[in-house]
């Protein structure tokens, strides 16, 4: 977690270097708003529970509620942009979401609907839209593990696997928001099928979801006081338990896979992973560096890194800031809504 003034260096590429940046973080169990300086620490932290068993207008009162909590602060008549984040699917190309732990939004404005919030609360400001793998890749690149890295592969790994790209210290997010969704690549051409249609998919070997799923299907049972998830058989792993090592094995094996391909294509360095799974740490980083071995073999791969996320669960605000101000770098008039 970072919030501290971090000091300004020559190497870092495109940040959120000027101005106030609002930054609104919107997930299946919050949604989070802050003011994000150019040092990325953060003020007029706010949040509320995203709402349950509502309507697509239920949900955005939250968001609503998140930026008027914001326009209370002193510093609101100084905000010069603002950053969506959301979790996906995206549309950066309409401004909408539909993200799979929000029901009530399917094909949901956010963007239009968030910049007239803005605008109510008189800041006519551009307002930019990204997913949260984008939008956690920015944060990572501004001021975590992939700081000063000029190309990175950051991704996610948790009940999904997402991801982002940052390509000549540009944030590369494609055109509706959707490039670096590195779980949706197949690792197994011939593997299961994925719930996205296809087959043999990162997320479904590597997520926490499939982790869980297949330590169970292999007669792994939670003991003691671990649970049936990822975190219980990242538990079991570190006791030795051999269908737990096997399953980490398998999704870093997986990871590794699909790491090593994208930084063949396009020349990464450096790979950062975060989310809930990432945090068993070693358990999960021995096998996808052990792996690697075997799938990053061309010379200009070989030295490829792979290391955790420092930024936690700031990543997701101060990421849509870094996402806003990377995106928006360049453009002469705001974006539409
Ligand atoms: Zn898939």
């Amino acid at each position: 977690m970072t919030t501290s003034p971090t000091a300004p260096s020559a190497h870092r590429g495109p940040g959120p270097a000027d101005g106030l940046s609002v930054a609104i973080d919107i997930g299946g169990t919050k949604i989070a708003g802050a003011l994000v300086h150019p040092d990325g620490s953060m003020t007029a932290t706010t949040r509320r529970p995203t709402p349950r068993g509502t309507d697509a207008e239920g949900v955005m009162a939250a968001v609503a509620e998140v930026v008027a909590d914001l326009a209370r602060s002193p510093l609101w008549p100084s905000v010069v942009r603002c950053g969506v984040g959301s979790a996906g699917p995206v549309d950066t190309s309409r401004g909408t979401v539909s993200p799979v732990n929000i029901a009530a939004w399917r094909g949901f404005p956010v963007l239009a609907r968030v910049s007239a919030e803005l605008a109510a609360h008189g800041a006519r400001i551009p307002a930019v839209l990204a997913g949260d793998g984008v939008a956690m890749t920015a944060a990572e690149h501004w001021l975590g593990a992939a700081r000063g890295h000029a190309d990175a592969l950051c991704m996610v790994v948790s009940t999904g696997v997402g991801g982002g790209l940052v390509l000549n210290n540009r944030l590369h997010p494609g055109p509706t928001g959707n490039a670096g969704h590195i779980g949706h690549i197949s690792v197994a051409f011939d593997g299961e099928p994925c719930v996205c249609g296809g087959r043999g998919c990162v997320e479904s070997i590597a997520s926490g979801t499939a982790i869980a799923r297949w330590a169970r299907s292999q007669g792994w049972t939670p003991a003691g006081d671990q649970d049936a998830t990822a975190a219980g058989v990242a538990a079991a792993a570190r006791a030795g338990e051999p269908v737990a090592v096997a399953a980490f094995d398998r999704a870093g094996r997986a990871l590794a896979a699909a790491i090593a391909a994208t930084a063949t294509l396009v020349e990464t360095g450096i790979a950062v992973i975060g989310g809930g799974v990432a945090a068993s740490g070693d358990t999960l980083f021995e096998p996808v560096r052990r792996h690697l071995a075997s799938y990053a073999t061309l010379s200009f791969v070989r030295d490829l890194r792979v290391v955790p996320a420092s930024l936690g669960t700031d990543a997701g605000l101060i990421g849509a800031a870094a996402a806003a101000t990377m995106l928006l770098n360049g453009r002469t008039a705001p974006p539409t809504a």
